[in-house]
């Protein structure tokens, strides 16, 4: 018999609910009208109770069966998840991902709140895809320091979440090299500056080639607002994102360089587009060729 089975975590349900009310097997047996003998194997888990008899005992305990039930789920999942009870922060977070791989309906049935298990995704949704075993290598190999802000889980109290370098509805992808450990409050930073901007626009603009193009974009698409260095950097992908930014202004672009204090507390350049121009043919290629000229001219 599998520990895992709805009928085991119904057992240890009715079993916790019995201690709480100081009723011996027998007073249960007797206040439901069952045989002690049963109640002590539905307990244990050694025998389903039918619909009518978890009623009889749910009556018996002074439990509304939806209560009763509930708590068994819940019970069921943490026991799957080899979580204790009190960790049902962590359970949350859990049940969360389960929401990738199965279709969970949340259900409120008066004040309780009910998850309806409606069946197996065909494939696991597209949002969170990331296994728990890729999130706990991406965190295991963070050492409890956010990639973004640089701060750490026990200088700081932070907490980590496994993020997606390039939002998913941008066309960023699941694997490795799009996934890094940030702080909470960095996503949160993050997520407010990108889930402003358009995102089919987001989208085409991520597919294209000019790093020039993405960067310049982006500062378009947030028009009038700073853009901290940290998320010009995610969109360019490379390195000398710094130098990008500053060439744009060959094409006659005036973009103003300030500091912004994020969330975090930590003080980042940001980048406030004030005037652009329309992009000619192949923008990195033009820039590259202007600044050939120019190095052209001022050889003597
Ligand atoms: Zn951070």
């Amino acid at each position: 018999m599998s520990a895992f089975r709805l009928s085991h975590a119904f057992g240890g349900a009715v079993r916790d609910a019995r201690l709480k009310k100081g009723f011996s097997q027998e007073r249960l047996a007797e206040r439901a009208g069952l045989h002690p003998t049963y109640v002590g194997m539905i307990e244990r888990g050694a025998r389903n109770a039918t619909l009518d008899v978890a009623a009889r005992l749910a009556d018996a305990l002074d439990i509304p069966l939806p209560k009763l039930i509930s708590i068994s789920l819940k019970r069921r999942l943490r026991e799957k998840l080899g979580l204790g009870p009190t960790e049902q922060a962590q359970l949350d977070r859990r049940r969360r991902e389960l929401r990738s791989w199965y279709r969970i309906e949340k259900k409120r049935v008066g004040a309780e709140t009910l998850y309806v298990f409606l069946g197996e995704r065909p494939k696991p949704a597209e949002s969170t895809g990331i296994s728990l075993r890729k999130r706990a290598a991406i965190l295991g190999a963070a050492h409890g320091r956010c990639q973004m802000c640089g701060r750490t889980v026990e200088a700081h109290g932070i907490t980590l979440v496994v993020d997606h370098k390039i939002p998913r509805d941008w066309g960023g992808t699941n694997e490795d090299e799009n996934l890094w450990p940030i702080c909470e409050e960095c996503n949160a930073g993050k997520k407010a500056h990108f889930s402003s901007l358009d995102r089919s626009l987001m989208r085409r603009v991520m597919g294209h080639k000019s790093v020039h193009v993405r960067i310049g974009e982006l500062l378009k698409a947030s028009r009038g607002k700073a853009v901290t260095s940290d998320l010009i950097a995610l969109v360019a992908g490379q390195d000398d994102w710094k130098k990008r930014t500053r060439e744009l202004r060959y094409l006659g672009w005036r973009i103003d360089v300030g500091r912004k204090k994020l969330a975090s507390g930590r003080v980042r350049s940001a980048y406030t587009l004030r005037r652009f121009t329309d992009w000619p043919p192949d923008p990195s290629g033009w820039i590259r060729r202007y600044e050939l000229d120019r190095a052209k001219r001022n050889q003597p």
